[in-house]
């Protein structure tokens, strides 16, 4: 990792980077973001919003721009998504993140969006790196199915490179010859980015496990490995969802995940005072 010349941890003087959006500290406290795979309809991304802000969520996501496997799902509604994410963000104050996936959108899509997402399939988009990394939005970069730490890290290294130092890492899965799960979610990759790089590191459990009985359980295992924050999909009729229907959870288990979330992150603190005990013992 030494010819990271920015995203390392080294590079820092071991200052861990926190990323301020309105309200929320990413890197500074845990922060919970939450809405639909993607933007159906208005009704469907306001109810949905409003639902995730009762439970305490700290953001609002929802795809307007969605890259499918096939060119025959979903492909998203583009502007029209974009507005209604505008118009839920009016409604609840929640910053909104959301994907885009071609360089010639980075600055229009930024009028909308709180956070850009770049998604697993664009980790390595050179191009699309380059243009958010020109402009002074967050960005959160997944980690592409295939892609080692390094590689990865790399990534977010484009972007710091091209003068914007706000990069968001996101663990969504990677693929494994595990398929009872839709990826394998590596959460010994959030220890990992620690040790080796300043920046902040989420977790994608809805992605990372396809499965919504698993989300919970790798919830609270992200939070104890020591990400900064989750991402969850959340729908609230998930049975009704155009995209990655199996894993939409519905708003009161949503709700009730909160709760567990906020039981651990008084634990997590706890914590991490000892660790920090320790380190300044073993200082002296
Ligand atoms: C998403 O979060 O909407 C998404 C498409 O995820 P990924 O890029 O991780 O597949
Ligand atoms: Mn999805």
């Amino acid at each position: 990792m030494e010819d990271l010349k920015l995203t390392s941890l080294k590079s820092a003087g071991g200052r861990r980077t926190v990323i301020t959006v309105d309200d929320a500290r990413i890197g500074g406290d845990f922060v919970v973001i939450a809405g639909p795979c993607s933007v159906e309809n208005e009704e469907q991304t306001i109810k949905t919003a409003h639902k995730v802000k009762e439970a305490g969520a700290h953001m609002l996501r929802g795809g307007a721009f969605k890259p499918r496997t096939s060119p025959y799902d979903f492909q998203g509604l583009g502007l029209q998504g974009l507005k209604i994410l505008e118009k839920a963000k009016r409604e609840t104050g929640l910053p909104v993140v959301t994907e885009v996936t071609d360089p010639r959108d980075v600055s229009w899509v930024c009028e909308y969006a709180d956070v850009l997402q770049i998604g697993a399939r664009n980790m390595q988009n050179f191009s699309l790196l380059k243009e958010v990394g020109k402009v002074d939005k967050p960005v959160l970069l997944k980690r592409g199915v295939y892609s080692t730490l390094k590689e990865w890290l790399n990534c977010a290294e484009y972007v710091l490179a091209e003068g914007n130092p706000k990069v968001i890492l996101c663990e969504r899965g990677i693929r494994t010859f595990e398929t009872y799960t839709r990826n394998t979610l590596d959460l010994s990759i959030v220890p990992s980015v620690k040790e080796v790089s300043h920046l902040p590191i989420i977790v994608d459990p809805s992605h990372g496990t396809g499965r919504l009985s698993l989300i919970e359980s790798m919830s609270l295992a992200a939070i104890v490995a020591g990400a900064d924050g989750i991402m969850i999909e959340v729908h609230y009729n998930p049975c009704e969802a155009l995209c990655d229907k199996d894993q939409a959870m519905p708003p009161d288990m949503f709700a009730g995940l909160m709760k567990k979330l906020n039981v651990l992150r008084s634990i997590m603190n706890e914590i991490n005072q000892c660790k920090e005990n320790e380190t300044s013992e073993q200082r002296r």
